[in-house]
């Protein structure tokens, strides 16, 4: 066995033109997606084929079912950090690239960190994920460590930030293991694009040229011990369908090797940036049907991987989403360094489509029937990797990630909400307390009794 992924094309194409999207096929796909085992490669090609309305609503309809079996109707909210613009590289799509001189650089000092950190507690985020361009300040990636311990040291009224993730570029295997030490949750990392060519058109200059260096960085992450990362691909450089195959390799490998596969894996699309003309206008735009049918896709190919849907998309696709298999979704977010405690006007990494506070969207998700979980306990309990792999079947899945949504849900309501968002919530956690059974329905109840007598951060 090679000790490097290397995806493999030819594969790919073979497996692209040999599958026929007739009735038939899709429906054996569907069936066999309901068995909750995941799906090959040429299933997904089946399903990435087809067209007709129809079969496309089975597709919805199945991807419904099996979000609803596996993960209830929870939702688990984050906010990005952008601590960093200063970049090396040069991503054609990206506004931090090094030669875009309509961005002003800013690299944020510790304290400015707690006070970015500061405003999102007081929004009620618990979970933050630390986004920073591929060039440090003088100290280095020491400057990643103490941001980090920055962020779990800063402490607002009642709250703090429970699980700090990260999206940097990659390390080698000494630095993730000083990352892990640092008690990051998830380590995340898109490789843009699989297609190897259209890699080398996108990255010009900087570190981030060396595609191999990137695609093997989640091994390194992996041998150092961070075993939840997060995996995805930047849609709009090159074919989806070729995409998703190539990411369903990049899976398997990480399955065989470490006998787990990636925590997450993120679906951003393009978004038009400052300066980029690639960004305004993505040489494989993937429209609206397109991308929904790809997460449908995905939720079926991995049934027990986290799929994070961002800020970047607007809040109708969100909730289209949401039913088709998403499990973790951004809010309330800045993308430019500063952005939440100063208002300020460094410019945004790229332009988001939904605007709207924390406050609007656990709103909104209530008032759909979502339960909005703040939820770290996997992490803080080390059910990690594998462990947390395990306990994502059905069953247990309801005996804890339920619990501990509506009970972090009920601490938000008291301790950040508007009124008009803790009426909403108050009475979708009665109404969710009605349907479910003993003794989950016991175990909840004494949960949000210690939240209501002011006990706080209460969890399974
Ligand atoms: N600099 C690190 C890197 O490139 O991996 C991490 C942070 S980078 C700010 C995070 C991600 O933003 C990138 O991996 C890329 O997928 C995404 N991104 C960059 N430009 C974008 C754009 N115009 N629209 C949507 N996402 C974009
Ligand atoms: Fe820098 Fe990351 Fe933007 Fe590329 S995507 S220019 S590496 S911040």
């Amino acid at each position: 066995m090679n000790d490097k992924l290397v995806i493999n094309r030819a594969q790919i194409e073979n497996t692209l033109t040999s599958c026929a999207p007739d009735a038939v096929a899709v429906r054996e796909v569907l069936a066999k997606a309901r068995q909750l085992q995941g799906l090959d490669p040429e299933d997904v090609c089946v399903l990435a084929a087809l067209e007709d309305p129809e079969l496309l609503e089975e597709l919805y309809d199945t991807a419904r079912w099996l979000k609803e079996t596996i993960y209830g109707r929870r939702l688990v909210l984050f906010a990005p950090l952008y601590i960093s613009n200063l970049c090396a590289n040069e991503c054609l799509y990206c506004a931090f690239r090094a030669s875009n001189k309509e961005v002003r650089r800013k690299a944020l000092n510790q304290e400015e960190i707690a006070d970015e950190t500061r405003a999102l507690i007081e929004q009620g985020h618990k979970r933050m994920l630390l986004v920073a361009g591929e060039s440090y300040p003088v100290e280095g990636f020491d400057y990643i460590l103490k941001s980090i311990e920055t962020v779990y040291r800063t402490k607002q009224g009642r709250g703090e930030i429970r699980r700090v993730n990260a999206n940097i570029a990659p390390l080698t295997t000494d630095e993730f293991a000083q990352l892990k030490q640092a008690g990051i949750g998830t380590y995340q990392l898109f490789q843009e694009t699989y297609d190897a060519k259209v890699y080398a058109e996108m990255h010009r200059a900087g570190r981030k040229v060396d595609y191999e260096w990137r695609i093997n960085a989640m091994d390194r992450a992996m041998t150092a011990g961070i075993d939840d990362v997060g995996i995805g691909v930047l849609f709009g450089l090159a074919d989806w369908r070729f995409e998703i195959l190539a990411l369903m390799q990049h899976i398997r490998w990480l399955e065989q090797r470490f006998g787990v596969g990636p925590h997450t894996i993120s679906v951003p699309r393009l978004e038009p940036a400052s300066g980029s003309d690639i960004a305004a206008h993505p040489p494989f735009p993937v429209n609206d049907t397109d991308f929904k049918k790809l997460v449908a896709i995905l939720r079926l190919t991995v049934p027990y991987t986290g799929i994070i849907m961002s800020t970047r998309e607007t809040p109708a696709m969100r909730r289209e989403t949401f039913a088709l298999g998403v499990s973790q979704i951004s809010a309330g977010s800045r993308t430019n360094p500063g952005g939440y405690a100063r208002q300020n006007d460094y410019e945004s990494q790229f332009s988001l489509g939904d605007h709207r506070d924390l406050d609007e969207v656990v709103r909104d998700v209530a008032e759909l029937g979502y339960i909005p979980s703040f939820c770290t306990a996997c992490y803080r309990l080390g059910r990690t990797g594998r462990d947390f792999m395990d306990l994502a079947k059905p069953g247990e899945i309801k005996k804890h990630c339920d619990p501990n949504a509506l009970s972090t849900f009920q601490e938000f309501l008291i301790d950040y909400a508007s009124p008009e968002t803790r009426a909403v919530g108050e009475k979708l956690i009665s109404k969710t307390l009605e349907q479910m059974e003993a003794p989950a329905r016991g175990l909840v109840q004494s949960m949000i009794k210690r939240i209501c007598e002011d006990e706080r951060d209460v969890f399974v």
